[in-house]
This record gives structure tokens, C-alpha cells and sequence, in this order.
């Protein structure tokens, strides 16, 4: 086994070293998940309904802890964290319910009784990135458990730290041995597994484009069940009749939030022409006013990027012959600090329109008329969300039908609610999460005669 050092982005310094499992420890952890997946799913529903409150439980006992430990992992400012922490709690809580809720049909058939059942898939493989590290996990871990399975979760290198914690909860809890398993990891190495070991049954990823692709392409091979959360480019729709102040003023917590490193990031702002000049006075100010510094400070909105290398990655997207029409500020010292940035490009081809950036990086462009609006939305390989800024109720509508997206939001920048589904089009992903139904896609329906005769 390997270990990797884990930093803290807003330091720079080192905060924990974590042991990395080998392709050996995996299949043993693969194994003991089988076993204990098999005793899982004769649990009675209600039994399962109670471990399961008990983990949301514990979460909740331990929901500062995993927030700080965010904060010094990802560099989440705290007041974003506790969310998260609490966010987590919720999911376990709300599919909860679902053990006891798995209903089936009954058919109406000739000579019998017909009746379909929801069985649990076996083991289901979690990969996850490292921008919203326990969020994104709990959304693939809770309703999974729920619906019968054993879980394996393998983190993002760099952030490995509140998922170990809620490995640790998990049992904590009560869960099974081996039910919910958290196995630090290399990509190519842990995941690579899940998706090449016969006995993990579904692969949720949420990760990039990219790797995505492959991981569909390996687990085809199976014909392995497979999520995939992945990019986004995600457009800002301002019509001339909205509330420009309002409109201006959420702006930039549409795509700074958390540095811009998320997935619905509104990166691409779109602006009826005849309202540009004014939307841009409004947005100066309010860019101006991000708060960006130390994540432990709870007056702080924006922190760092998770890592050299992301922020790296990020710089290249602005250079010295860019059009940057204002930028914000950032602390001095260590830390891998990136300015809130709004650029104005020279044309809708330009690369930091049609790149995930994936930093505190926005494109201001003008548009003329609704179609105009709906076509440059569309002109991306993403489609995962967006948001539509009017007070015209049928062409929000309109808009809102007719933009290519899985998440989509009127005069606000919601995107994420637990109970409601969420996943993208196009490139953006395959299959939804949360929302009432995720359990059922962690299952196989099955379907049974009984003759009467
Ligand atoms: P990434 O694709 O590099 O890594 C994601 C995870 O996949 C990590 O755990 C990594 O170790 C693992 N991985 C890498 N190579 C692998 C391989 N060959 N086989 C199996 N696993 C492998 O992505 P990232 O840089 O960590 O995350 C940023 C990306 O995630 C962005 O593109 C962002 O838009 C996307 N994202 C999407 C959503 C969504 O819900 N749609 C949410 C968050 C992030």
C-alpha cells in the first residue's frame, strides 16, 4: 500500500497522510462487501429503516466535526460546510423511509397473481470527486443502502477526509460489517476495480467528462449499471424584463460558490442586449463585494482552490490578452487564492465559453430575443443547469422547456434539493439522483407469475 499526502489548500500545509489500497485490498474489500450485502437484504424492512435513522443520527451527533474537517480538507468556507454536514444527515434521513416503501405491482393477468418485486442490484461502487466530497457521496451511499445493497465508496485523492469519517459513523451506527465500506484509492487503481470486478454491480460516478467515457466503455463490457454525474457549462439567462438588481446581485453566488468548482456552476452569463450595460454596472459591485479569505472565518464566502494543480489548471483560462471587465480580491500568503473573474470574450467560440473552467471564472455575453437566448444556451456539449431571470411568466416557461438541461431554476440559482431529482443532459450525465425514485435505481425489477391452478 501507498499513501498520499493530504493538504490543506488554504495553507498549503500537510494535514493528514491517508493509505492508499492496492488492487489485493480492494478485492478483499469487494468480497467482504458480498457477504454482508447478502445478510443485508434479508434484513426486515423495518430493521433497515432503524440503522439507517441511527446513521442519520450519528451524522447529526458528528455534523461540526465533518464540517471542519471540510473546511481543512477542501477549503470549504465553514458556513458552506455545515451545510454540507447537515445536507448529508438529511439524505440518510429522507431514504430512510424507503426500505419500507419499495413497493412492487400487482398486475392484473389471466390464470395467476402477477407481481413485480424491486431486488437490490448486490454491490454498487461509488466514486466520487473532490469538489463536494460528503454531499456527493451521500447521494449515491443512502439511497443504494436503502434499497438493499452493500456500498463501496471510493473518494477523490485529494479529499479523501470526511468520507473516512463517515465509514467510521457508519459503524459507529451500527451498520453491518463490511455493508459500507470507504476504501481510499487511486482512480486507475480502486475504481478502475469497480468497474472490472464481476461482483460490483452498478458504478456511480461523478467526475469529469472524460474519465466518465471510459468508465462507461469499461463497464459495458459487463453491461454493468452505471450513473454518471458529470460537467457543466451551465447558462445564466437575463431577459430585458427581469429584476436586473436581483439578477445582478445572486450573479456571482451562481457560479462562485465554492471557488466556481461545481458542477452547476452558472459560468456562462447570457444578457438580453438592450439591458447589458446596466446588468454590468449592477454586477461590478457585487463581485467587488465576495468575501474570499480564510474558510475558518464564518463571514467568509469564497475560499481557495482545492490544489496546485487545479489552480494551475484555472490560470490558464485567463491570461494577460484576455478581456477581464472586473475581477474581485483575493488574501495574500499561502493558499492557492484565485480573484473572482468576470470576462467579456470576443466571440461565442472563444474557449473560456465553451470550457468547464471549473473556478471563480464567468463569461459575460449579449444575446437578441428569446430564440437567440434559447440557441446560445444550447450551444454547449453540457447540459446539467441553468437559470432563467424574467417576470414574464410563459417565456419562463418557454425557456424552461425549451433549454437543454436537468436543473434548471426561475429568478434564483437552486439547484440541489434532496427531494428532487437531479442529473444531466447531453454530455452533463446519464440517470438521475436523489428525488424520490433513486432508490429504484439501485434495483432489478422482477417479475412473477404464481398460477392459481
Ligand atoms: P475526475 O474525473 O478526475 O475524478 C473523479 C473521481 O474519479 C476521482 O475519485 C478519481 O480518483 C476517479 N477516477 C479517475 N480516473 C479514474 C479511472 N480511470 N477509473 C475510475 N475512477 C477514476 O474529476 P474531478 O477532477 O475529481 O472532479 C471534477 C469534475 O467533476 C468536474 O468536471 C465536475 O463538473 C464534475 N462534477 C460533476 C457533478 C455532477 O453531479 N454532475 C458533481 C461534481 C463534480
Amino acid at each position: 500500500m501507498s499513501t498520499t499526502s493530504v493538504i490543506n489548500p488554504a495553507t498549503e500545509k500537510e494535514v493528514a497522510s491517508v493509505e492508499l489500497l492496492d488492487v489485493d485490498a480492494t478485492d478483499e474489500a469487494i468480497m467482504r462487501a458480498v457477504v454482508a450485502q447478502q445478510h443485508w437484504a434479508r434484513v426486515a424492512p423495518a430493521d433497515k429503516a432503524r440503522l439507517m435513522r441511527r446513521f442519520a443520527e450519528a451524522v447529526d451527533g458528528d455534523r461540526e466535526n465533518l464540517a471542519q474537517i471540510e473546511v481543512m480538507n477542501s477549503g470549504h468556507p465553514i458556513t458552506q460546510a455545515r451545510w454540507e454536514s447537515a445536507h448529508v444527515r438529511d439524505v440518510l434521513s429522507y431514504y430512510s423511509a424507503a426500505p419500507e416503501r419499495m413497493f412492487g405491482q400487482q398486475i392484473p393477468v389471466s390464470g395467476g397473481l402477477d407481481v413485480t418485486f424491486h431486488e437490490p442490484l448486490g454491490v454498487v461502487g461509488i466514486i466520487t470527486p473532490w469538489n463536494f466530497p460528503m454531499t456527493i457521496a451521500a447521494w449515491g451511499f443512502a439511497p443504494a443502502l436503502a434499497a438493499g445493497n452493500a456500498v463501496l465508496l471510493k473518494p477523490a485523492e485529494w479529499t479523501p477526509l470526511t468520507s473516512i469519517r463517515l465509514g467510521e459513523l457508519a459503524r459507529e451506527a451500527g451498520l453491518p460489517e463490511g455493508l459500507f465500506q470507504v476504501l481510499p484509492g487511486r482512480g486507475s487503481v480502486v475504481g478502475e476495480r469497480f468497474v472490472t470486478h464481476p461482483a460490483v454491480r452498478k458504478v456511480v460516478f461523478t467526475g469529469s467528462t472524460a474519465v466518465g467515457k471510459q468508465i462507461m466503455a469499461g463497464c459495458a463490457a459487463q453491461v454493468k449499471r452505471v450513473t454518471l454525474e458529470l460537467g457543466g457549462k451551465s447558462a445564466n439567462i437575463i431577459f430585458a424584463d427581469a429584476d436586473l438588481e436581483k439578477a445582478a446581485a445572486s450573479a456571482p453566488s451562481g457560479v462562485f460558490e465554492n471557488a466556481g468548482q461545481d458542477c452547476c456552476a452558472r459560468s456562462r452569463i447570457l444578457v438580453e442586449r438592450s439591458v447589458y450595460d446596466r446588468f454590468m454596472e449592477l454586477l461590478e459591485p457585487a463581485v467587488a463585494a465576495v468575501r474570499v479569505g480564510d474558510p475558518a472565518n464564518e463571514a467568509t464566502e469564497m475560499g481557495p482552490l482545492v490544489s496546485k494543480k487545479h489552480f494551475d489548471s484555472v490560470s490558464e483560462y485567463v491570461s494577460d490578452d484576455s478581456l477581464v471587465a472586473f475581477r474581485g480580491a483575493t488574501p495574500a500568503g499561502p493558499g492557492y487564492w484565485f480573484a473572482p473573474t468576470v470576462l467579456t470574450p470576443r466571440s461565442r467560440t472563444d474557449r473560456t465559453v465553451t470550457d468547464e473552467i471549473f473556478g471563480p471564472v464567468v463569461t459575460v455575453l449579449p444575446f437578441d430575443g428569446e430564440a437567440d437566448a434559447v440557441q446560445l444556451a444550447n450551444d454547449t456539449t453540457y447540459g446539467l443547469s441553468g437559470s432563467i431571470w424574467t417576470r414574464d411568466v410563459g417565456r419562463a416557461l418557454r425557456v424552461s422547456r425549451a433549454v437543454d438541461a436537468g436543473n434548471l431554476s426561475v429568478n434564483s440559482h437552486s439547484s440541489v434539493r434532496y427531494s428532487t431529482p437531479f442529473g444531466g443532459f447531453k454530455q452533463s450525465g446519464l440517470g438521475r439522483e436523489l428525488g424520490p425514485d433513486a432508490p429504484l435505481s439501485f434495483t432489478e425489477t422482477k417479475n412473477v407469475f404464481i398460477a392459481v391452478d
